[in-house]
């Protein structure tokens, strides 16, 4: 994805206003349709009887079909691959729901033709946008060529962007037949078998001591006030900064790992499942809910998901999915395989050979060898641990 700030003046701004609540809108619906067929209801519609829908809606209401068609039916097209992750059982997205005002702000363009994206200056670039026009934007780094869509979206900070989806070119692997694992922690990000550790640059010190203050703040300012909003407004652009460093993370990690290493070898974790494990079912209602939720929100903020996503289209065949049995007991020096080995969650002693070493690391160096391990020997002792990384307290 190629972001970049976008400058609209203040009568543009109104018009991109206005294509984010209609995007808003037909979504909405197109979550209440499935919501009712979530209930038992007939068959909900799919994409192409929603988009018939659309243009009888725009025929009856005004405020609709004064908006851009195609970033309408985009929205439902949108919403159509929300659902279609919400099935894939690799991915870990969950049922598409509701887009609230001033929170989920944006709306896709498709079909852009050449010229549609230019260079003014050397900092200054333009995107035409559906009864728009040209929109300005800071020119941060080039466009890559050949995009065919891009996203507008404004944060909680009211900060516009525009991002041009293009997979990025696959990296040349380097041809050294070097291989590495990595094992993805929540303290630490990522774990090499080479013994780095990749973490996600989150926020400073005195920005989650900011960030606290301010929520402090919050939960005093009264509901509607002047100060509420400004309060708000402080804690989105920290917020939105912390989603910029990740982000910004992960292409950088990406990018070297897929220079340094012909293969990458990682987990093939169900994030999925580890994402939404914690709730439980009404019959088997989820331990440690709250701990979990916690972790949860870890996983996603550290961006496994993300990371790994962007080393597939980085290094196209080179990316290898490794079944994770084991991997955090087994002796990476000799292959003994002991739950007592895991000391802790920092450290991985063997109680064969007395090899120890950081114990992500460890794991990591097993996934680098890509064992599939089973259970062997008598004792029946070692059984797969829970690979659920355990939540640790916050450091520094
Ligand atoms: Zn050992």
């Amino acid at each position: 994805m190629f972001r970049y700030r976008l400058h609209p003046s203040a009568a543009q701004e109104a018009v991109l206003r206005d294509h984010c609540a209609h995007a808003r809108f037909v979504w909405n619906l197109a979550v209440e349709q499935h919501l009712h067929w979530h209930q038992g209801r007939r068959s909900a519609p799919g994409y192409l009887e929603q988009c018939r829908q659309l243009t009888a809606a725009r025929a009856e209401i005004r405020w609709l079909a004064a908006g851009s068609q195609m970033v309408q039916q985009q929205a439902l097209r949108d919403f159509a691959q929300a659902m279609a992750a919400f099935f894939d059982p690799q991915n870990p997205a969950g049922r598409p729901s509701w887009r609230k005002a001033g929170r989920d702000e944006g709306f896709r363009v498709v079909a852009i033709k050449v010229g549609q994206v230019r260079r003014l200056s050397r900092h200054v670039g333009e995107v035409k946008v559906p009864k728009v026009g040209w929109v300005r934007f800071r020119w941060s780094r080039a466009v890559p060529p050949g995009v065919k869509s891009y996203r507008v979206t404004m944060d909680r900070a009211g900060r516009w962007h525009v991002a041009f989806a293009a997979i990025p070119e696959p990296i040349p692997a380097p041809g050294n037949g070097k291989v590495v694992g990595i094992d993805r922690g929540v303290a630490v990000s990522a774990s090499l078998s080479t013994g780095e550790l990749l973490r996600v640059p989150g926020l400073t010190a005195a920005e989650r001591r900011r960030m606290r203050r301010l929520e402090r703040m919050l939960a005093r300012a009264r509901r509607g006030s002047n100060r509420r909003s400004r309060v708000r407004l402080a804690l989105a652009r920290l917020r939105a900064r912390q989603t910029d460093r990740r982000k910004d993370w992960v292409e950088k990690a990406s990018t070297d790992l897929a220079r340094r290493f012909d293969i990458v070898r990682v987990e093939n974790l169900n994030l999925k499942g580890m994402t939404r494990s914690a709730r439980g079912t009404v019959g088997a209602p989820g331990r440690n809910v709250r701990q979990k939720a916690g972790l949860n929100r870890e996983i996603m903020r550290s961006g496994w998901g993300l990371l790994v996503r962007r080393l597939e289209d980085k290094a196209p065949g080179r990316v290898e999915k490794i079944n994770p049995a084991f991997t955090s007991q087994r002796c990476s020096a000799c292959g003994h395989v002991d739950a007592k080995s895991r000391e802790s969650q920092a450290r991985f002693a063997c109680t064969a050979c007395g090899f120890a070493c950081h114990a992500d690391v460890n794991a990591a160096k097993n996934i680098a060898a890509g064992h599939a391990v089973t259970a062997r020997g008598g004792d029946g002792v070692a059984r797969p641990v829970n690979r659920e990384p355990q939540l640790l307290p916050q450091s520094a």
